[in-house]
């Protein structure tokens, strides 16, 4: 199982999309309202792979939280990544924080995707990186060293993602 998580509206049902656009037969449901995706959705992708939309959790921290906790712990045995989406134009803020000590507490291997990266101005983007990167070498443990930029829109960074999830899937195919 992979997990992708992150706040509303941070761009997780559209990389979702984008990331199996060449899977016609998932169906991927996009959320138009910000923090009504209460409920947790589940994407098969052939037979060995998953995809776990996580709720946005940025309107209420608290509920979702408990939430979260409990359903990593019960998948955590097939749990191979966890994506944690962070928007580029803003950075991380505080709720991604606190799903990155979620994984640093449980010590889940996760990687850290900047969305939207269509977005921002090449210096303003570098800024983030620079700045992220920095965050993610001195004060994390269990983070993935590469951040991972993409655009759902220009589709830039979206095929090696794909390569990296098919990867530590151990799934080259993604549709077999
Ligand atoms: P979710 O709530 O995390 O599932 O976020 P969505 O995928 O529904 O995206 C939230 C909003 O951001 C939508 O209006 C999307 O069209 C927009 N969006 C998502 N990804 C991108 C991107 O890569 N570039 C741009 N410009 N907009 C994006």
């Amino acid at each position: 199982i992979v997990c992708f998580i992150g706040r509303s509206n941070v761009g997780k049902s559209s990389l979702i999309k984008a990331l199996f656009s060449l899977a016609p037969e998932v169906e991927v449901r996009i959320s138009k309202t910000p923090g009504h995706t209460k409920k947790m959705n589940f994407f098969k992708v052939g037979k060995h792979f998953t995809v776990v939309d996580m709720p946005g959790y940025g309107y209420r921290a608290p509920e979702d939280f408990a939430d979260m906790v409990e359903t990593y712990l019960k998948e955590r045995s097939n749990l191979r990544r966890t994506f944690l989406l962070v928007d580029s134009v803003i950075g991380i803020q505080k709720t991604d924080n606190i799903a990155i000590e979620m994984c640093e507490e449980f010590a889940l291997p996760y990687v850290i995707v900047l969305t939207k990266i269509d977005k921002s101005s090449k210096g303003h983007l570098l800024k983030q990186v620079l700045e992220i990167q920095k965050f993610v070498n001195t004060k994390t443990q269990g983070c993935f060293p590469q951040l991972f930029a993409v655009s759902a829109v220009t589709f830039s960074g979206i095929h090696l993602l794909r390569c990296f999830i098919a990867n530590v899937t151990g799934n080259l195919d993604l549709t077999n």
